[in-house]
C-alpha cells in the first residue's frame, strides 16, 4: 500500500539517529506535592533500527519504565515492519 504524504514527511517515524534515539511523545510534570512527579512516553529507535514504544513513571520513591516494539507508527498508521513470513 503506498505511503500517504503525512506518512511519508512524519517526524515521529522517520527520525535519523542512532540506536536509543527517543522522539518525545508526550512529558506532564506534576508540582512537589503530587506523589507522581512527571509522567511521558516517546518512540524510541532500538538496537537493530527497529522503533518502540517507551512510557515511563516518576516519583519521589522510584522510577519505572517499560516499552514494547510496534508494528504500526502511533502518530500516522504507516506499518513500520515488513513482513517476512510466507
Ligand atoms: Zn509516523
Amino acid at each position: 500500500m503506498a505511503e500517504t504524504k503525512a506518512q511519508q514527511e512524519c517526524t515521529y517515524c522517520h527520525f535519523h539517529g542512532s540506536a536509543f534515539t527517543e522522539k518525545s511523545l508526550f512529558m506532564k510534570k506534576y508540582g512537589p506535592e503530587e506523589p507522581v512527579k512527571a509522567i511521558g512516553a516517546s518512540i524510541t529507535k532500538d538496537l537493530d533500527g527497529q522503533l518502540r514504544i517507551d512510557m515511563w513513571v516518576s516519583t519521589s520513591k522510584m522510577g519505572y519504565q517499560n516499552g514494547f516494539q510496534i508494528s504500526y507508527c502511533p502518530i500516522c498508521g504507516r506499518k513500520l515492519v515488513v513482513d517476512d513470513e510466507n
